[in-house]
């Protein structure tokens, strides 16, 4: 690897081509090769030719200047004393004036450059040297260094060459870092998938599986990459999620059955760049233990009724009696308010497990002004009773919902006699239906007590309340919602503490004359 230039001329046209013909095969190696050490190492070899140096060294230095790679060896030295002169150098020696000022370091001669670090056990050391730091990005990534033991060997211009060589190594050196850190996130990425309990897809855009993980490929068939999503996943309205979050670029959920008769809870939600992810999570057993309550619920609550009714007949009778004592009299009213309350949530549990078994009543679709005027009439002592206002602001020309009658009764009931109930004296409420869509919105605000965020996200739940003040069951907005969602309705609310809450349903129009199931 001997240079055959003259010296201390200016480059002739035969060095100029040979620095171009250097700076070309060292940008094409770094771009074509993605493997780094072949790279540094063919890059410090042909510069070593290319500028007749004697030796050479390529350091790679992490964030924190500290090398972490070597490139390059000096012959008669072993790994850890090479090891140690590496440390010297760049903490002292011209490799490291070279880093610290983040520029290229000519050494014309060393004997009388005091940036050189002379070891005192070398016999025969390097006359004249060059340390160019690999710089990309304001950051050094690594320092190379090219010796020769005549004086004055290297020139201005060897520097320079040098230097324009380095700046394509830090570049290499930063894409292949990136690389790197892009193959690792990769990895992290497939092993999480495969490790996730649940079957998860990728779909692309055009909706084709572009990836599964392990899990699905055991649910949904080994073949199923490459495939339309419809031919992979046996279910029209997973194909309806997936055009949804397609368009509208949000989170879909719905529940499928697939296979043999399981049940799966399936979320859409779509990633930038990526496509659509789709997780099906088994929830069979739930939906099993699910029914089973329910048809238990169903079941007691039925056989209570009639004990019941026993009960409140007795205690009406005994309630008839002129000569009761004031005590046995108390009891008597505790025991009729108690049956009252036993058969408010008897009947809320059999409305609920009604609708959602589905079984119907096919009523008339109804009239909304003249219906929510019935329920505040109905609601009208309590509310003076708290000297409550109320406002209605329902247009009488608005076209009938998609609603029985005695279902939209439930509805306004259930609402409306929540927002008396959980507002304050002299409180306010104001019952609102507009036109939206296809259908009609009906919102019940009030300027009561709000609720609390971390109460928000369960309220629909069955049996949860949110406050232990006043009388109640917890189904009444489960029974509102499974009422509302069963017509193709949507409910909502807003909320906030110590201004108020507005919930509202949002209804279809009922086809002309239809009847309502
Ligand atoms: P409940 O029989 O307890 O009224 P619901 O299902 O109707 O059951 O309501 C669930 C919970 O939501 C209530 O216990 C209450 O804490 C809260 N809630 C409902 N409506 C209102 C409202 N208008 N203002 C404040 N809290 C409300």
């Amino acid at each position: 690897m001997c240079g055959a230039r003259r010296r201390g001329d200016e480059p002739s046209v035969s060095d100029r081509e040979r620095y171009e013909g250097l700076l070309y095969r060292v940008l094409r190696r770094c771009s074509a090769n993605l493997d780094l050490g072949v790279t540094l190492e063919e890059a410090l070899n042909q510069t070593i030719e290319a500028l007749g140096a004697e030796r050479g060294s390529l350091f790679l230095l992490d964030p924190a200047e500290r090398v972490i790679r070597r490139i390059g060896a000096q012959p008669g030295i072993g790994e850890d004393e090479f090891d140690r002169r590496v440390e010297r150098v760049v903490a002292e020696g011209l490799a490291g004036w070279a880093i610290r000022h983040r520029q290229v370091a000519l050494a014309a001669d060393t004997q009388q450059d005091e940036r050189w670090y002379h070891f005192p056990e070398d016999l025969a050391e390097a006359g004249s040297a060059i340390a160019v730091p690999l710089v990309h990005g304001g950051e050094v990534v690594g320092v190379m260094t090219l010796q020769h033991s005549q004086r004055g060997f290297f020139s201005a211009d060897d520097a320079a060459l040098a230097e324009a060589v380095a700046a394509q190594v830090a570049i290499a050196v930063t894409n292949a870092r990136l690389h790197d850190a892009a193959r690792r996130d990769r990895r992290v990425l497939l092993d999480l998938l495969a490790a996730l309990p649940d079957p998860v897809l990728l779909i692309d855009l055009e909706g084709r599986v572009v990836r599964a993980n392990e899990r699905a490929r055991l649910l949904l068939g080994t073949g199923i990459v490459g495939r339309p999503l419809r031919a992979a996943v046996d279910s029209p309205e997973v194909v309806e999620a997936f055009q949804a979050v397609v368009e509208q670029g949000a989170p879909q959920t719905v529940e499928v059955e697939l296979g043999e008769g399981r049940c799966f809870d399936v979320a859409l939600v779509p990633v930038v760049h990526l496509g659509v992810v789709l997780r099906l999570h088994d929830v069979t057993r739930l939906r099993r233990l699910d029914e089973l309550k329910s048809q238990v619920v169903a079941a007691v609550s039925h056989d209570l009724r009639s004990p019941l009714a026993y009960v409140q007949g007795f205690a009406e009778t005994l309630a008839e009696e002129e000569d009761l004592s004031d005590v046995a009299r108390q009891c008597v009213e505790g025991i009729l308010a108690g049956a009252r309350r036993m058969y408010a949530l008897i009947d809320d549990l059999l409305d609920l497990a009604r609708i959602e078994e589905g079984s119907s009543r096919v009523e008339e679709a109804c009239e909304l002004a003249s219906m929510v005027d019935a329920v505040v009439g109905d609601l009208a002592r309590r509310m003076e009773a708290k000297e409550q206002s109320v406002e209605i602001d329902v247009p009488a020309d608005l076209p009938s919902l998609q609603m029985g009658s005695l279902d939209l009764q439930r509805v306004l009931t259930n609402l409306i006699d929540n927002a008396v109930k959980y507002t304050q004296v002299k409180g306010h409420i104001r019952v609102t239906a507009r036109r939206v869509g296809e259908g009609v919105r009906v919102s019940v605000a009030d300027d009561g007590p709000g609720i609390p965020a971390e109460a928000q996200g369960r309220l629909f739940e069955r049996f949860y309340r949110a406050s232990s003040e006043g009388e109640g069951t917890g189904l009444g907005l489960s029974i509102v919602r499974a009422l509302v969602e069963r017509q193709g309705g949507r409910v909502g609310f807003e909320s906030e503490v110590g201004k108020g809450s507005t919930f509202w349903f949002w209804l279809p129009w009922a086809a002309p004359g239809a009847s309502v199931s």
